[in-house]
């Protein structure tokens, strides 16, 4: 990392890491920090050098109950305040993310690897959502007016009651305020599980939320394993519902353990997303979004265009171009402005990147692109931005979410077979096609097996828009009113005009 606006960014970094540095990381439950009852702790890393930087408590059974009680207790007090009350507490919450954005982002960025130039937006997106929900949170108890000859019926949505969110450690901020904002907005109460590859942004989330005067356990946050704090909160009686996003097998796992006390369940999972490239497309567009969908975020993003889907009578030219550009993207330190990809998570993660190069070699597919680590002299985990060609459906590079920035390109004779590969995976999450035929922009939009398609475009978000996946990709839309679907319990109210024959018996 070289350059005088990277050292002062290191050093601003810097100032927001050291209070984390050397300590232990502790829970947040019922308006205070709370270290756990047991002690236990686990070590946190940055994907930067894989040094450790801190610890973090280990929440079990019991750290989940007090969280869970707490949110259980200010749930009578919450669902009572206001809508016009929750929207003001919520704007102030936005207004103090976007206060500490560059702070979030920082801390971010050196916690999970994501370079600063995502993370920045990232942060801000946080604040987008807090605002988008406290906007909408004086008509989340409306219903709908249903009468009929003899009856009016009307309905009335009431907030759930205490719920779980848990998230994972890709864009960790951000995508725990698509959850937690619209909660809040309902009237839900909320124990926030981070995810332990990423632990310190949701510290900020609560503290944030706790100056921004939400009151003492409306929002709680415990720290911990997956495996013992996550499946404590999925199995907690007080816990009415829980919002996961993260891999597919966990939201099967997840399923299971909130079976016995029959959980709502809200899923955001992977996804092996194609991206279509017919031969009447504006390529240079279709370069662009192609290589910023797969390559950005380090490819740890649950939307990414993995698999690219050419049209054969462009397939060669296309894909040189872009394995062209993938090995002219800036790998380097996630702090340095300058970087596009970062180093991935973990080295368990890095592992499981780099066995799929060696998948895709015994597979047949061709490195076109990058397809190894990145030198480093610190030891961090470095991958080259990489390009299949040469691939088919079958292949288990074509079939299987690696989550890094990794491209399978597959070519494809006519919109019948593209459509046919694109549908031909276990996931459903989205979908991106480049086209200048309007027929079949909409014969697409019809036809792919994904909760979201995007024509003509890379991953644009409207926050009104549902958001979510279909197959194994999720269960529930996020967004707009479909948040409160979740989040809010609807009742009917019938009401009898008086004048309607009543049935008797026995008279
Ligand atoms: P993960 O499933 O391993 O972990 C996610 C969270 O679940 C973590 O907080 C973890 O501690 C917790 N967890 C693990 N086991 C649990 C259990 N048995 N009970 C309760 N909680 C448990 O996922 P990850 O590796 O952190 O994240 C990457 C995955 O997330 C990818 O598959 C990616 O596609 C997906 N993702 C999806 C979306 C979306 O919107 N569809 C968005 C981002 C990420």
């Amino acid at each position: 990392m070289t350059g005088a606006a990277a050292t002062d960014l290191l050093a601003k970094a810097w100032r927001h890491l050291e209070r984390f540095h050397g300590g232990t990381l502790g829970h947040f439950i019922n308006g205070a920090d709370f270290g756990g009852l047991s002690g236990a702790t686990f070590e946190n890393a940055t994907p930067i050098d894989n040094a450790r930087f801190n610890l973090v408590a280990a929440g079990d059974a019991q750290d989940i109950d007090r969280a869970a009680c707490a949110a259980r207790d200010a749930f009578r007090g919450w669902r009572a305040v206001s809508g016009p009350r929750r929207r003001e507490l919520l704007h102030g919450i936005a207004d103090a993310i976007e206060a500490r954005a560059e702070e979030i982002a920082l801390v971010e960025s050196f916690d999970t690897g994501q370079p600063l130039r995502f993370m920045s937006k990232a942060a801000i997106r946080g604040a987008e959502n807090f605002r988008y929900f406290a906007d909408k949170a004086p008509e989340a108890a409306n219903g709908a007016s249903l009468p009929a000859a003899d009856h009016l019926n009307y309905t009335l949505r009431q907030p759930i009651g205490p719920v779980g969110v848990i998230t994972p450690w890709n864009t960790p901020f951000m995508l725990s305020t698509w959850k937690i904002a619209p909660a809040l907005a309902a009237g839900c109460t909320v124990v926030h599980k981070p995810a332990e590859w990423s632990p310190l942004s949701a510290r900020l989330l609560v503290e944030i939320c706790h100056e921004a005067g939400l009151p003492d356990g409306v929002f709680n946050s415990v720290q911990g394993i997956g495996e013992i704090a996550g499946k404590a909160l999925t199995e907690h009686p007080d816990i009415k519902a829980v919002a996961f996003v993260g891999e597919s097998r966990t939201g099967s796992l997840i399923m299971q353990q909130g079976a016995m006390t029959l959980k709502r369940v809200h899923f955001e999972l992977g996804g092996k997303n194609p991206v279509m490239v017919f031969d009447d497309a504006d390529l240079d567009r279709a370069l662009d979004a192609v290589t910023f969908m797969i390559y950005s975020l380090n490819g740890e993003r649950c939307t990414s265009s993995s698999r690219l889907l050419v049209q054969g009578s462009i397939y060669d030219a296309f894909t040189a171009l872009v394995a062209e550009r993938a090995g002219r993207i800036k790998v380097g330190h996630p702090l340095d402005p300058n970087t596009e990809v970062g180093p991935l998570i973990h080295p368990r993660h890095l592992d499981k990147v780099l066995g799929y190069f060696d998948i895709a070699r015994e597979e047949g597919a061709t490195v076109a692109a990058g397809g190894g680590r990145a030198s480093d002299p610190a030891g961090g985990n470095y991958v080259l931005p990489t390009l299949l060609t040469g691939a088919n459906g079958g292949m288990r590079v074509a079939r299987e979410e690696i989550f890094g920035p990794v491209l399978t390109a597959i070519p494809f004779r006519d919109e019948g077979e593209a459509v046919a590969i694109a549908n031909d995976v276990a996931y459903g999450l989205a979908a991106y096609a480049w086209t200048a035929d309007l027929g079949r922009a909409h014969r697409l939009g019809r036809d792919l097996e994904a909760g979201m398609i995007w024509v003509n475009s890379e991953n644009n978000r409207h926050l009104p828009t549902p958001f979510g996946g279909m197959k194994a990709s999720g269960i529930g839309r996020d967004g707009g009113d479909y948040s409160f679907d979740f989040y809010m319990e609807t009742k009917n109210v019938c009401i009898a005009y008086d004048t309607h024959q009543v049935p008797s018996l026995g008279k």
